[in-house]
């Protein structure tokens, strides 16, 4: 293997160059990636970087030094555009082509916007550098700010400009906040502390427009209401960044679907990150197939990836990719951190604190097994369960633990 190409250059692209690097690859390493920026860490976007705390300088990914001894050749500001797996080529958008021995995809996610959304002045998204400073120097003290989705991004946002004194209404149409991440009720707990910070959450709202001429004024609705706004941020989710992937062959559905291994089918193609759609062995029994958008997972199947691909290239085993999914998130003075996994069939019960607190812990039992821990504000407790979600807890196990382990601190 003389060459190898690593498409997306943010968490999971640097990470899979790093180890190649560090398992000694002295083959070309190039990696494309659409951004113009070198690569930076997206969790600030959210937070320090839109309440202008820190500056771009500050969220760099790596030094520029450590960049530079990486040895890789970067094509930033070049989307690629189609893979052929036969010719082991990529193109880019500018017609450029690129051939490789091996090939790691990390394009991760790109973001939803509403089908009728306006490009007009004060409406913004949140994925990019260059997107979170927009957004960042459009939010004046006391203006409006109008949210939809209450998902990590507009929860996030919202409790930034909250305390850089924007009026924000969070525009939800579910349920409840956070519902596919947490669960209702866990949702609603969690998202308290917005409520407590003068932060309005409206959920199973549906929203019909954005409206303004050159520049927003509001939110129209379904029911015809207008929720004024100065500013509007879609925080909608993401979708898989795999268009450029659609004459490739490889399978393809709601990510790349790879095995265990990380491999995409062709036995030089590997992916990671919140592209990646993979057999996660832990938790097979209530999600076959996983694909997890947090900043863990995309740096450790990075490494993984990059590991694997070189094993293959040398004729050895690879490994399975089989770990605890891990995230965290910082809204107010709330640190909130779930490890594991729910889905519709979970059940959430509060083990440690109370939810009126603000301080508590909650664990999720599906399928009968415990399959996710929840801690607002409670890392000591929340950290060292990682070591039952590794294993097939039975739910009064888990309670006897988190008992045993509150009665001990
Ligand atoms: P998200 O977590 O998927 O949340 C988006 C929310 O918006 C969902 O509840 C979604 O409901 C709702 N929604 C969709 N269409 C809507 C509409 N028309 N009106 C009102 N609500 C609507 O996505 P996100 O918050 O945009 O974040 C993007 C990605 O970045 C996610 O992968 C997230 O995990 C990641 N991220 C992670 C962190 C962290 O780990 N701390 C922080 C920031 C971002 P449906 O599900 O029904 O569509």
């Amino acid at each position: 293997m003389k060459r190898v190409v690593v498409v997306g250059g943010s968490l999971a692209g640097v990470r899979a160059c790093e180890t190649l690097r560090h398992e000694e690859f002295s083959g070309d390493i190039v990696c494309i990636s659409d951004e113009q920026h070198a690569p930076y860490d997206r969790p600030p976007l959210s937070k320090k970087f839109l309440s202008g705390e820190w500056d771009a300088d500050r969220i760099a990914l790596r030094r520029p030094e450590a960049i530079a001894e990486l040895n890789v050749q970067w094509k930033t500001g070049s989307a690629a555009v189609r893979l052929d797996t036969k010719s082991h080529t990529v193109t880019l958008a500018d017609g450029d082509t690129v051939s490789y021995d091996g090939l790691i995809i990390a394009t991760g996610g790109a973001v939803r916007r509403l089908h009728n959304q306006p490009n007009i002045a004060g409406v913004h998204v949140l994925r990019t550098l260059d997107q979170a400073a927009a957004l960042r120097d459009d939010l004046a003290e006391g203006s409006r700010l109008v949210v939809i989705g209450a998902g990590f991004i507009g929860l996030e946002a919202a409790a930034t400009a909250a305390q850089r004194g924007v009026q924000v209404t969070v525009l939800e149409g579910l349920p409840a906040p956070l519902i596919r991440a947490l669960g209702p009720d866990m949702g609603s707990a969690v998202a308290a502390v917005h409520e407590r910070n003068g932060v309005t959450i409206r959920c199973g709202v549906k929203v019909a427009r954005i409206i303004g001429g050159d520049r927003v004024t509001g939110v129209e609705l379904s029911d015809g209401e207008i929720v004024p706004a100065d500013t509007v941020l879609v925080g909608i989710g993401v979708a898989p960044a795999t268009e450029w992937l659609e004459s490739s062959g490889l399978t393809l559905s709601d990510g790349v679907v790879c095995d265990a291994s990380l491999c995409a089918g062709p036995t030089n193609v590997f992916a990671a990150g919140d592209v990646a759609r993979w057999p996660n062995t832990l938790f097979a029994d209530i999600e076959p197939l996983m694909r997890v958008e947090h900043w863990t997972n995309a740096a450790e199947q990075g490494a993984m990836a990059a590991r694997n691909l070189l094993a293959t290239s040398k004729g050895e085993p690879t490994s399975a990719y089989a770990a605890v999914p891990f995230f965290w998130s910082d809204q107010f003075d709330a640190r909130i951190q779930f490890l594991g996994r729910t889905t519709v069939d979970s059940h959430a019960e509060v083990v440690a604190g109370d939810v009126v607190s603000g301080r508590f812990c909650a664990m999720y039992v599906t399928n009968n097994r415990l399959t996710g821990v929840l801690g607002v504000s409670m890392p000591k407790l929340v950290m060292p369960s990682r070591a039952l979600l590794s294993v097939n807890t039975a739910p009064d196990d888990a309670r006897r633990w988190f008992t045993e382990k509150q009665a001990s601190a």
